[in-house]
């Protein structure tokens, strides 16, 4: 048995195909999804717990690039460093989840690890050098 979180992105072209169903019916996978983000026509963005087989698990992820899934693992753990954030609000335009958002409220970057696809995009953009990455 394998199971791992893990990040779909679908081009524009897919993005209204049933590709999770066949996912399920054909190669017998199971999933949960974490956290998703796909409108018609549009690229699509999809974070999910997988797991199956060994075999169908291979299968199915051979399946998914050969119709042009972007496929990859959630392996990285990304924190910020709080004693570094000056909550300047950079990150919270480039981050694609919304792991980083602004609370009005209090005027502060909060971080949603839940959310986090590990994407790194914010390491290149915070001015602090205040996000980090744990292997
Ligand atoms: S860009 Fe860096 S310093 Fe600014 S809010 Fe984000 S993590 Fe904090
Ligand atoms: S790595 Fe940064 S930009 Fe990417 S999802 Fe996580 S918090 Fe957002």
């Amino acid at each position: 048995m394998v199971s791992n979180r893990v990040v779909l992105h679908f081009p524009r072209e897919i993005s209204n195909q049933p590709i999770i169903y066949r996912l399920v019916k054909e190669y017998d996978l199971m999933f949960n999804i974490l956290q998703a983000r796909i409108d018609p026509d549009r690229e699509g963005l999809l974070i999910l717990e997988l797991s199956g087989s060994r075999e169908n698990y291979a299968e199915g992820i051979k399946y998914l690039q050969s119709q042009g899934v972007g496929f990859q693992l959630l392996s990285q753990d990304i924190r910020r460093n709080e004693e570094r954030c000056v909550h300047c609000g950079a990150c919270t335009a480039i981050c694609p989840t919304g792991a980083l958002f602004m609370n009005r409220a209090e005027m502060t970057v909060d971080f949603d690890s839940a959310k986090c696809i590990a994407c790194l995009l914010c390491m290149r953009m915070c001015p602090q050098r205040a996000i980090e990455v744990t292997l």
